[in-house]
């Protein structure tokens, strides 16, 4: 059997580092659930290489690295942090108080010829954008340079932001892709699942945008599977336009990187001049639950997260009432259906 382990690189010498640097004594590991099992690695390699540092294993989602938190590390009274799998968020306003190191894990797959014989019979064109999530940044250039062999120019912009790598995009980051549109009409977008291409169809709706699952290795038009959503977003917007709206919930984080203050503000001086009630409210992990609690105790006629943007497409599109992105609400506020704005 394949450990997960086996499927990913580490750089462990930045871990060794790190903790001779900063002379830890107490660690906070955090990782997505999908790649917490390679914190058993760093877990061995800190007993056998520093058994006096005390470790704290977080078991949090950590979905990114905007989910930072100050209370946790007061709380535990670590030192410094550990934070596996992603790196910097590009906006993180604050730092934390304490050393953070982020150590990214590349997938070490390669791709397999029977996959770039799919990816040619599936895409159109000869001149190709290539973007990833952070693991797959290796995998893209090792299949662009197969992609090259076959004869096709591929393209990998730079990012906007300067901490992340060439290439990268997150769910609410598309930069790399969006610095290089005018070079070609069809980007391939590297990562598990849909998150990542479905976010990049949603930005740049004149492209054609493939997702590419290197675990899978399937090929899958994510342009065709935005129509879908964004149906069902303007749906969203269409049902709150009829409607007599009289009170809105604005969800802000109070993790580092999702707390949006200026977007907020903003969002609450519009709802004033529409002479609109509100209410402020702040969950640090949201889900279906915490939405649930507010709507029990405060009856809002919709929600509007001001935090992840990803959140209201992805994870509570089937809620009975509409819980929707700020773009989503300016374009409610303004009375039309118009271009669909993402990510904010
Ligand atoms: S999409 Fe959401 S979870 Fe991902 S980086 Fe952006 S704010 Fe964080």
């Amino acid at each position: 059997m394949v450990e997960i382990s086996d499927l990913y690189e580490l750089d462990l010498n930045m871990l060794r580092k790190f903790i001779i640097d900063n002379n830890v004594k107490k660690l906070l590991l955090q990782a997505p659930d999908g790649l917490k099992p390679l914190l058993h690695e760093l877990v061995w390699f800190m007993k056998k290489n520093f058994p006096e540092v005390k470790l704290i294993i977080s078991g949090e989602p950590w979905y990114g690295s905007c989910m930072l938190r100050s209370d946790e590390i007061d709380t535990m009274g670590v030192d410094a942090v550990v934070h596996v799998g992603h790196n910097r968020y590009p906006w993180l306003y604050k730092d934390l108080p304490i050393p953070v190191l982020y150590m990214p894990a590349y997938y070490s797959g390669e791709p397999s010829d029977k996959l770039v014989n799919e990816i040619i019979q599936t895409i159109y064109g000869k001149n190709i954008g290539l973007v990833a999530s952070i693991q797959y940044i290796r995998y893209l250039s090792r299949l662009a340079v197969h992609l090259n062999r076959r004869g096709y120019i591929v393209h990998i912009g730079e990012p906007s932001n300067p901490w992340m790598e060439k290439g990268q995009v997150l769910g609410c980051e598309y930069s790399a892709a969006l610095n290089i549109r005018g070079k070609t009409k069809t980007f391939i977008v590297v990562s598990g699942g849909k998150f990542h291409a479905l976010g990049l169809s949603l930005v740049l709706r004149n492209h054609l945008v493939y997702g590419l699952d290197p675990h899978r290795e399937r090929i899958w038009n994510a342009s065709k599977y935005s129509e879908k959503i964004l149906k069902i977003r303007y749906y969203k917007i269409y049902e709150l336009l009829k409607k007599d709206i009289h009170r809105i919930a604005l969800i802000t984080s109070p993790t580092l990187g999702q707390y949006r203050l200026k977007l907020l503000n903003y969002l609450e001086s519009l709802l004033d001049k529409h002479r609109l009630q509100y209410l402020v409210f702040s969950i640090s992990t949201i889900d279906r639950e915490r939405i649930a609690s507010i709507d029990n105790a405060f009856s809002p006629d919709a929600f509007v997260i001001t935090s992840c943007p990803r959140l209201p497409i992805d994870d509570l599109s089937d809620y009975h009432k509409p819980v929707i992105t700020p773009g989503e609400l300016i374009m409610v506020l303004k009375k039309e259906l118009g271009e669909y704005m993402f990510p904010w």
